[in-house]
């Protein structure tokens, strides 16, 4: 379910949009030549301002969305100082672009049931992913819970909606869709006989998501690969900033650590402790 690595570049990208889709995020649109077409969903970029940023370290972003040949979006929620100083860029703004970075989800045949479980901007990874499922005719095939704290945060959700494919929202406080979390949505969704437990199972979001996503599926024994949000430092492989141990008997288990940037940011559940 994970992709190889492509050769990235680094490049002077030109700020051509930024649009806010709630409390405290933004879809940043890019114009970036010369990336190949057959970029997987998943990959990552990293990011930072070519004048005036404060920050020594580029930050990591996943590739959302891409328009044109040559424009990217990238959905960012403002945490700290680097996402600050890049939401807000004006646009024509240039920023310094690494990408693509990062192995990426392999786009699996419309046979396989996939169901994705994404919180907050943990989504960003998915809007490629279920276009690319439903230009291979897998629509039918392809489950997604999306959720959030508060249903002013299931940002750019339309993005999805208008999609047509299965997708259900979750909000902890019950204001949008099912009431409780993505991962008590899914439990319910599979009680209830509306999702498959032999579905492939893809998550991404915040730490608190994976790990509590982890330890059901492993108490379910669902095929579960995640994307991680690990920190990171160079995002090509250097640094080893963002080391997760690997299960050594796993298929990544001959060392006992890999590199978030590098070997992932998606992992297959049994290939990692997380
Ligand atoms: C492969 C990958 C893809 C990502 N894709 C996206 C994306 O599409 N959209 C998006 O908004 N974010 C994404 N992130 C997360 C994003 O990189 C961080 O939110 C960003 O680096 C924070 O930078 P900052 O300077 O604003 O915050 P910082 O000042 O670095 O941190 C602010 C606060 O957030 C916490 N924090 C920051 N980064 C992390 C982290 N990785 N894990 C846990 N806590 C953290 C810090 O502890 C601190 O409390 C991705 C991360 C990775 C590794």
């Amino acid at each position: 379910m994970q992709v190889a690595e492509t050769a990235a570049s680094s490049l002077r990208a030109t700020l051509v949009s930024r649009r806010a889709v709630g409390p405290d995020a933004f879809i940043l649109e890019l114009e970036l030549p010369g990336m190949p077409n057959d970029l997987a969903p998943g990959k990552f970029a990293m990011l930072s301002p070519a004048v005036g940023g404060t920050q020594q370290i580029a930050r990591p972003f996943s590739v959302y969305d891409r328009p044109a040949a040559n424009r990217f979006t990238f959905l960012i929620q403002v945490l700290g100082d680097g996402t600050r100083e890049l939401v807000t860029l004006e646009p024509g703004a240039e920023v310094i672009c690494t990408m693509p970075l990062g192995n990426g989800f392999e786009v699996a045949p419309a046979e396989q049931e996939i169901v994705i479980v994404a919180g907050g901007v943990g989504s960003a990874p998915f809007l490629k992913y279920v276009q690319d499922r439903i230009a291979a005719k897998a629509a039918a095939t392809t489950h997604m819970i999306l959720g959030a704290r508060t249903a002013d945060r299931l940002y750019d959700s339309e993005a999805f909606e208008a999609l047509d494919f299965d997708l259900r929202l979750a909000t902890d406080d019950g204001s949008r869709g099912f009431h409780g979390n993505v991962v008590q949505a899914l439990g319910a969704a599979l009680d209830a006989g509306e999702l498959s437990s032999s579905a492939h199972f893809l998550a991404c979001g915040p730490a608190g998501l994976l790990h509590g996503f982890a330890d059901f599926a492993r108490q379910r024994l669902l095929r579960a690969w995640l994307s991680l949000e690990t920190y990171m430092g160079c995002g090509f492989g250097v640094c080893n900033a963002c080391p997760v141990p690997t299960n050594p008997d796993g298929p990544l288990g001959a060392w006992p650590f890999a590199r978030t940037c590098k070997e992932g940011p998606v992992f297959s559940l049994d290939a990692i402790q997380f």
